[in-house]
C-alpha cells in the first residue's frame, strides 16, 4: 500500500520533543546515593523492572562511592541470570561515506575536504559481503552518511543487494541499517526491504550541545533527528536501536536521556528500544571536539553497568571503538551485541593489503582491529558462547531481547541452542583447528544447560550441520 500523508493519524505528542534538560538535570541534581535506596533501586532491576528517571539517577549519582561496588555486582547477577554468556556477533560495513553534514566530530563531514569519497558500487558491495562472508559474518549493519544519493530506494537496493550475495555456505541473514533519519515514506520503502534494526543515534539528547555540533546540513535540526524513530514506528518498522555518542556532553544526562527516549517509544508504541549503543569519540580527520566532556575509561566502565540495570531488556552494543581491555571489562556487565572482524574504510573488507587505518578514508579510528577469528578466540577462553543467530527476527518473533528477558525458558528453548547452532556452522565452515578445538568444548558445555528434549534436539541438528546442511535453527 502506497503510503498517503491524509491518512497518517500521528498523536501530536509523539512527535512532540519529549526531552526536558531541565528535567534530567532536575534528576540528576536532586538525588542522592543513600546506600538503601541504591539497593532498593539494583533490587528492582534484578526483579526485572525498568528504572524509573528518578532510580536511575540514584545510580549515577553513586559513582564515586562504595556503593559502586553493588551496582557493579547487580548488573553483573542481571547479565548472568537473565541472558548468561551468549554474545551476539556482527560487523559495520560502510557503503557510501558522502555527506551534507557538518557533525564536528566525524571524517566524513561535508567540511573536510580531505576526506576521501566513495560510494561502493554494486560489484564492490558485492565483493565486500563475499569477503565478510568469508570469514563467517551473518549480521552486519549497513552504514552511511547523509547524502542524495543515500535515498530511501539506494538504501533498500543495497540491503536487496546484500542479502542476494551467498558464497559457498555463506550468506548474511539479517541486516541492519544505521542511516539518517528519513520521512515516513522513506522508512516504509527501506522497511519493506527486509531489515532487522533501524539504528539512528541521537549523539546528544541536550539541545543547546547539539547546536554546538552539528554545525550544517540537515542533521542540524535536534527535533527532526529526536523523533525520527517515531516516523520509523509510523512506517511499520518496530525494531528500532538508539545511542549517544558520549564525550558531546555530560555522560550522566546521556544516560538520562537515553533512559527517557526508552520511555517514549515504550509509552507510544508499547515497544521499547531494540538496542542501546553507547559509542565513544575517537580519533577522526580533523577532529574538533575541545575535550571537555570526554568519557573517560573509567566513567565508561560505570556507564555501562548503569545502563544494564536501567534498561533490563534491552539489547546493550559495545564496538571496536573501544580497545580489547576495555570491552573485556565491560562486557561482563550485559552487552549483549558486539562487532569482530571490523573495518571501517570503505571497501576494505575484500582489500587484503588494506590492514592500516587511513583517516583520510575512515570515520574514525577504531581500538580494536583483531579479526573475527580471534574475537571468537578470546571470547571461548573467556567461557562465553559466541552466537551468531538471527532466527527471532526471521521466525517474526520480534522485541527478542524483551522475551529473553520476561518469557521463562526462552533463553534456554531459542537463544542457547541456536547459538550453539550458530557456533557448529562457524566451527565447520571457518575456524582454524585451535578454535576448532575450543570451540567445541564450549558446544558440549552449553548442551548441558539445556533440558533433555531440547539437548537432543539440538544435538541432531549439530549431526546434520556436520553432514554439510546449514541455517538449522529454533
Ligand atoms: N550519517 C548517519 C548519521 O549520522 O546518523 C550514519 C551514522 S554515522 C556513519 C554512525 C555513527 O558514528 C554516528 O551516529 C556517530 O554517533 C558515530 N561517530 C561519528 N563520528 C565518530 C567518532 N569520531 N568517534 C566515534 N563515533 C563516531
Ligand atoms: Fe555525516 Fe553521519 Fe558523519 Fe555527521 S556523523 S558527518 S551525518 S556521516
Amino acid at each position: 500500500m502506497r503510503f498517503s500523508p491524509e491518512k497518517l493519524k500521528i498523536p501530536d505528542q509523539r512527535m512532540k520533543p519529549f526531552i526536558d534538560p531541565e528535567e534530567i538535570w532536575s534528576f540528576i541534581n536532586s538525588t542522592k546515593p543513600d546506600k538503601q535506596r541504591v539497593r532498593d533501586v539494583i533490587a528492582k532491576s534484578l526483579d526485572k523492572h525498568r528504572l524509573s528517571m528518578e532510580e536511575t539517577a540514584v545510580l549515577v549519582n553513586s559513582v564515586g562511592t562504595d556503593l559502586f561496588d553493588e551496582i557493579r555486582h547487580g548488573a553483573k547477577e542481571l547479565k548472568d541470570k537473565v541472558y548468561g554468556n551468549r554474545i551476539v556477533l556482527f560487523a559495520p560495513l560502510y557503503v557510501g561515506n558522502k555527506c551534507t553534514n557538518n557533525c564536528q566530530y566525524c571524517g566524513f563531514r561535508v567540511s573536510n575536504r580531505d576526506a576521501i569519497r566513495k560510494t561502493l558500487t554494486d560489484d564492490e558491495l558485492i565483493k565486500e559481503v563475499e569477503a565478510l562472508e568469508d570469514n563467517g559474518q551473518k549480521r552486519l549493519i549497513l552504514v552511511y552518511g547523509e547524502h542524495p544519493d543515500y535515498s530511501p530506494e539506494y538504501i533498500a537496493h543495497s540491503v536487496k543487494t546484500v542479502y542476494g550475495v551467498k558464497k559457498g555456505h555463506g550468506e548474511i541473514r539479517r541486516v541492519n541499517i544505521n542511516a539518517a533519519p528519513l520521512d515516513i515514506e522513506g522508512f516504509r520503502i527501506v522497511g519493506e526491504s527486509g531489515i532487522g534494526t533501524y539504528q539512528i543515534f541521537q549523539e546528544t539528547y541536550n539541545p543547546e550541545a547539539y547546536k554546538w555540533y552539528h554545525l550544517g546540513g540537515k542533521k542540524r535540526d535536534f527535533e527532526y533527528r529526536l523523533t525520527a524513530l517515531d516516523r520509523a514506528q509510523e512506517a511499520g518498522i518496530d525494531d528500532v536501536g538508539i545511542g549517544a555518542l558520549f564525550g558531546l556532553y555530560d555522560w550522566r544526562y546521556e544516560v538520562l536521556g537515553l533512559l527517557r527516549h526508552t520511555n517514549h517509544l515504550e509509552a507510544c508504541y508499547n515497544v521499547g528500544p531494540h538496542t542501546i549503543s553507547f559509542p565513544r569519540i575517537k580519533d577522526a580527520l580533523s577532529l574538533n571536539i575541545d575535550g571537555k566532556y570526554q568519557t573517560s575509561d573509567e566513567d565508561f566502565k560505570k556507564l555501562v553497568p548503569i545502563l544494564r540495570l536501567a534498561v533490563p531488556y534491552t539489547g546493550l552494543i559495545l564496538t571496536a571503538r573501544e580497545a580489547p581491555d576495555v570491552r573485556k571489562d565491560v562486557m561482563q556487565y550485559g552487552v549483549s551485541q558486539i562487532d569482530g572482524g571490523t573495518k571501517l574504510e570503505l571497501g576494505s573488507y575484500s582489500d587484503s593489503q588494506n590492514e592500516v587505518q587511513n583517516l583520510n578514508r575512515e570515520q574514525f579510528k577504531i581500538s580494536d582491529a583483531r579479526s573475527l577469528a580471534e574475537v571468537i578466540d578470546e571470547l571461548l577462553t573467556n567461557d562465553y558462547l559466541p552466537s551468531f543467530c538471527t532466527s527471532c527476527y526471521r521466525m517474526g518473533r520480534t522485541g527478542e531481547h524483551f522475551m529473553e528477558f520476561s518469557v521463562p525458558g526462552f533463553i534456554k528453548r531459542f537463544c542457547t541452542p541456536n547459538a550453539i547452532l550458530t557456533l557448529s556452522e562457524y566451527i565447520c565452515d571457518y575456524a582454524t583447528d585451535e578454535v576448532a578445538e575450543k570451540g567445541w568444548k564450549a558446544v558440549e558445555k552449553n548442551l548441558q544447560k539445556l533440558e533433555s528434549g531440547v539437548m537432543q534436539n539440538t544435538k541432531d541438528k549439530i549431526e546434520r550441520i556436520k553432514k554439510g546442511e546449514r541455517d538449522l535453527y529454533f
